[in-house]
């Protein structure tokens, strides 16, 4: 493991204080998860960016949803890695003081074992009626596109223009307002609102850390930055910040 180190501040406020993780893409990349969203990978010839609107799904469901088979497949198929199972054990330890907030749509954190989580994009593993609105859990990957309503089921993800699911961006930012360190991690901070948390906090007097081995959009106004992918990064905070670590 390549070596990594924290300012006395970040782990004295991860010791003692309310914690905020705002995850992104690069830490399902570390599981080898294409994300897409604003990516210049293509899918099949297509840029994945148009497939992600609610216009192509009216016009084109069908391959709307064999986008959508193909990435609930490969999430299924792959692990959560040491970043993950790092913020698993952070929520273990620290319980109320801790929220998790991702931008990611597969699923490996609540796999890593996270329950206190705000998913800003929602999840491939929610299905929602696009007549009825009725939305479940569905981890089946054959499972029907039908409601029980006669409706087209869709995933329940957040595609480009459409709004943040209800509460979640407001309970991200009332948290982000509260913390004593917000640790953002393997995001490019180009996507909006997401990518003001860090500055709520900060200007709420919130320490604020950025895990990225590239610079990005925020790389100048954060208070502390770590040049190294989350799988090394958060294991080592975590336990750099465990009780009766020096
Ligand atoms: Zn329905």
């Amino acid at each position: 493991m390549e070596r990594v180190s924290f300012s006395g501040t970040a782990i004295e406020r991860l010791r003692s204080g309310r914690v905020l993780v705002l995850t992104g893409a690069g830490v399902s990349a570390e599981s080898g998860l294409a994300t897409f969203r604003g990516e210049g990978g293509l899918w099949e010839g297509r840029d994945p960016v148009e497939l992600a609107t609610p216009e192509a799904f009216r016009r084109d469901p069908k391959t709307v949803w064999r986008f959508y088979t193909e990435r609930r497949e490969k999430a299924a198929q792959a692990s959560p890695n040491a970043g993950h199972r790092a913020l698993a054990a952070l929520e273990e330890a620290l319980g109320e003081r801790f929220l998790l907030v991702t931008q990611n749509v597969d699923g490996l954190h609540e796999r890593a074992g996270n329950r206190r989580i705000v998913r800003l994009h929602g999840s491939l593993w929610r299905l929602r009626c696009t007549r009825c609105g009725d939305e479940d859990e569905d981890l089946d990957l054959t499972a029907s596109h039908r409601c029980r309503c006669g409706g087209r089921r869709r995933p329940g993800v957040v595609w480009f223009g459409e709004p943040l699911p209800e509460g979640a961006y407001e309970q991200a930012a009332e948290a982000a307002a509260r913390a004593d360190i917000v640790l953002v991690a393997g995001t490019s901070s180009i996507v909006y609102p997401a990518a003001g948390l860090p500055e709520i906090g900060r200007e709420a007097g919130a320490w604020t850390v950025e895990i990225n081995p590239e610079r990005t959009a925020i790389s100048d106004r954060v208070d502390e930055r770590v040049p190294a992918a989350s799988g090394s990064a958060l294991p080592a905070l975590v336990e750099a910040s465990s009780p009766g670590a020096d």
